[in-house]
């Protein structure tokens, strides 16, 4: 067994390991070259009062001792296998194939995106302004939404699958194994398609299939069961289809509905991106340290009630980028990552206000359950409208947004297709921007200075969850009235995040293995 040590370091000692080493050794009376490995399982910066502080625990292993070794996953062969179709390669989609093959079934994986290399050049057009691929785009193509992201693996969802054996599955695919110890760990944007590759790869080598640029155009369902899909004007048939398509197949939903397969509208989230510089952030975070130096880009997780509805910072993105994370030209949509050192100058973080049904009443009689995805595609179009010119997108100065003013000018953003000068305050919807700017003022409350003309809002950030649920039964995981159908992931309402989405794909896994075997 290791021994576990706790020490609290100023940060420059905390990021030195000749300084740390002999204090555990000697915490533990030991000689230092007992130790045969010191692993920091827990970080954390004290940044309450007075002089910074860095807790750290660790495990060392002492000498002849076992070390731990990374989780190993076998992949038996699946050939010959029942046959279950996915839609989508998320991580959803990829975490249930991986755990498919484990059980002994055979996944056929149909991704309407490009595979990850090529997905990376359509992005890249996205941001020189040279239009955008419809299926192949931010939240489009292999390895989901989440790929091109900052890769926070965190959920607060850890009871509903195992949160450890989900990273120590990204681990085994490539990850660094840093992510299982750290308090909240990231892959970050240029380490993941790697990682997503070689999942790809695993469930080729084991006899699965995996098909890009196929997209799912329509469900074969039969006296309540389905019995496979068409993709690509193909027909392809299974014991059991896994939808796991994400949050942003709006013709997934629209097809399900003209299907009469049953959806339920859902409250969610929706707001705008909001930027600082990095270094704003860092001096409020960490009290202008003289070992500011020593620490990551400080992040921030805020949250208050304005009007009886929350109102938070979300998928905080420290040292990132704001990204046009849009699947149609017609639409401004706003999303963020980091690389893994977290290391550009700009801080920016969703910063987002409920959605209640209310809110888009008005729809229901037309749209029924889609009332909300109509309220939130438009939103998003009324964004275009102020900054029609390709992938630009529509910002306002911060202190300017919360006085109900103009900008003269814009601050540098981060933003690479660029940013057009426009009334947020004003086109918002009124109960979203008056929340908005309300929360602002109280946020500047806890972290002085977060109120400042130095930082920008930039519209919309309008996909944090999914505005529709495809129901399932609580025990076998079906959809209550088509057998066969499994809604998975974020798509389905039943995630938010790419651990969450991965855990619920795992789940929905061994749902099928009870329901067929
Ligand atoms: C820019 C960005 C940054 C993010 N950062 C983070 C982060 O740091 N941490 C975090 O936890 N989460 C982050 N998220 C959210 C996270 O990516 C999602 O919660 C997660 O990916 C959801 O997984 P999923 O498998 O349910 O769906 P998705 O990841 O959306 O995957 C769905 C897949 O289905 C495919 N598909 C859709 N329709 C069809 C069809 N008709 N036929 C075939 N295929 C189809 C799509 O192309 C897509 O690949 C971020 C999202 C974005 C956009």
């Amino acid at each position: 067994m290791p021994k576990l040590v706790n020490l609290t370091l100023s940060p420059k000692h905390a990021s030195d390991a000749k300084f740390y080493t002999p204090l555990v050794a000697r915490e533990l009376r030991i000689k230092e070259s007992d130790i045969a490995l010191l692993r920091i399982v827990k970080r954390s910066v004290d940044a309450r009062r007075g002089a910074l502080k860095v807790n750290l625990s660790f495990e060392a292993y002492i000498d002849n001792e076992e070390q731990p070794a990374p989780l190993h996953f076998d992949y038996p062969s699946a050939v010959g296998k029942p046959e279950i179709i996915i839609i989508g390669a998320g991580p959803a989609g990829l975490y249930c194939a991986l755990r498919l093959i484990e059980l002994g079934y055979r996944p056929i994986l149909f991704e309407r995106g490009k595979e990850v290399v090529e997905r990376g050049k359509d992005i890249a057009k996205i941001q020189r302004n040279q239009g955008v691929n419809p299926d192949s785009n931010y939240a489009f193509g292999e390895g989901g939404a989440g790929t091109f992201s900052d890769g926070k693996l965190f959920t607060r969802s850890k009871k509903r699958g195992d949160y450890n054996r989900a990273l120590q599955r990204l681990v085994f695919h490539g990850a660094s194994p840093e992510i299982l110890y750290e308090a909240h760990p990231h892959i970050g944007s240029d380490r993941l398609p790697r990682i997503i590759a070689n999942m790809r790869e695993a469930i080729r080598t084991a006899g699965g299939e995996v098909h890009f640029e196929k997209r799912v155009e329509e469900l074969i369902v039969r006296n309540g069961r389905v019995e496979g899909v068409i993709a690509g004007g193909d027909k392809v048939e299974a014991r059991a289809v896994v939808v796991a398509t994400g949050h942003s197949a709006r013709d997934i939903y629209y097809m399900l509905h003209r299907s009469g397969v049953r959806l339920e509208a859902k409250a969610y989230a929706m707001g705008v991106r909001i930027e600082h510089p990095q270094q704003l952030i860092n001096n409020i975070q960490y009290h202008r340290s003289a070992e500011m130096e020593y620490l990551p880009a400080a992040s921030y997780s805020l949250v208050a009630q304005v009007g009886g509805r929350g109102v938070y910072s979300f998928c905080m993105c420290p040292g990132g980028f704001i990204v046009p994370a849009l699947t149609d030209e017609s639409e401004s949509v706003v999303n963020g990552m980091s690389p893994s050192h977290r290391n550009s100058p700009y801080a920016n973080s969703g910063f987002v206000t409920e959605i209640r049904e209310e809110d888009f009443a008005h729809f229901q009689e037309r749209y029924g359950a889609l009332a909300g995805l109509v309220f939130q595609q438009q939103l998003e179009q009324a964004a275009r409208a102020q900054a029609p010119e390709l992938q630009k997108a529509p910002a306002q100065r911060v202190a300017d947004f919360v006085a109900g003013r103009k900008s003269v000018s814009l601050p540098k953003c981060s933003y690479v297709p660029g940013i057009v000068e426009s009334r947020l305050d004003e086109w918002l919807p009124q109960f979203m921007s008056s929340r908005l700017r309300e929360a602002i003022s109280v946020f500047d409350k806890r972290m002085r200075g977060y109120l400042t003309n130095e930082a920008v809002v930039v519209g919309v950030e309008s996909r944090t969850s999914t505005p529709v649920r495809i129901p399932r039964d609580r025990e076998t995981l079906q959809h209550p009235e088509v057998a066969g159908l499994y809604p998975a992931g974020e798509g389905a309402g039943f995630a938010g995040g790419i651990i969450s989405a991965a855990l619920d794909g795992e789940r929905i896994a061994e749902a099928i293995d009870c329901t067929i075997s």
